[in-house]
C-alpha cells in the first residue's frame, strides 16, 4: 500500500476551527496532507500570503497531534497545477451549505477538465463548525467579539494583532 497524499487547498484569510476540522479528519483517510495557502483571485485577502502561510503553520504545529503528517505551503496559480507539484492526486475540500454546493461543484468540475487525473474529494463540515466562514471571522475580529470560540488557540492572538488593522 503507498502512502496517500491529499492537498486541501484555500484561501485562510485566516485559518478557523472548520478548516482544522478539515485537516484532522482528512488525516483518517490519508497519510499525510498539504495545505496549500493560496491567492483567490475572487476574494481580497486581508492579510499577505507569508502572514497566512505563517498562521496556519503555527495553527499545524501547536494543535495537531500528528504536525509532522501536515505540511503547510504557499501557492499563486492554478489549485490543480499546484496538487500536481506536490506530488499528489487529490484535491480535498471541505462543504458546508447549499451555497457552498453550488460553486465547489463548478471548481471540481472544472478541475476535472483542467486535469482529469485529480480528483475532488468532499468532507461534509460538521454541525459545529457549518456556520463558521472567514469572513465573518473577519468581522468579529475588526469588531473586537471574542474569537476564542471559532479560531483555533494557536491563531487567536495572531488574528486579533493582524486582522483588527488589517484594510
Ligand atoms: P477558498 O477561497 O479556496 O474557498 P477558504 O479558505 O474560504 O478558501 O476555504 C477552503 C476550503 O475550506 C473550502 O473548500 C471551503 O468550502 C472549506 N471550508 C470553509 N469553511 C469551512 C467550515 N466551516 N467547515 C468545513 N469546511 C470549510
Amino acid at each position: 500500500m503507498g502512502s496517500r497524499l491529499a492537498v486541501y487547498p484555500g484561501t485562510f484569510d485566516p485559518i478557523h476551527l472548520g478548516h482544522l476540522d478539515v485537516i484532522t479528519r482528512g488525516l483518517k483517510a490519508f497519510d499525510g496532507i498539504v495545505v496549500g495557502v493560496g491567492i483567490n483571485p475572487d476574494k481580497k485577502p486581508s492579510l499577505k500570503l507569508e502572514d497566512r502561510v505563517a498562521m496556519v503553520r503555527k495553527v499545524v504545529e501547536e494543535e495537531l497531534p500528528e504536525p509532522g503528517r501536515v505540511q503547510v505551503l504557499p501557492f499563486t496559480g492554478l489549485a490543480v497545477h499546484f496538487v500536481k507539484e506536490a506530488g499528489s492526486s487529490v484535491m480535498l475540500r471541505g462543504l458546508r451549505t447549499t451555497s457552498d454546493m453550488e460553486y465547489e461543484f463548478t471548481m471540481s468540475l472544472a478541475n476535472m477538465t483542467l486535469d482529469p487525473d485529480i480528483e475532488t474529494v468532499f468532507l461534509m463540515a460538521q454541525d459545529r463548525y457549518s456556520h463558521l466562514s472567514s469572513s465573518l471571522l473577519r468581522q468579529i475580529a475588526r469588531f473586537g467579539g471574542d474569537l476564542g470560540k471559532f479560531l483555533p488557540r494557536a491563531a487567536v492572538e495572531f488574528v486579533k494583532a493582524n486582522y483588527q488593522k488589517a484594510p
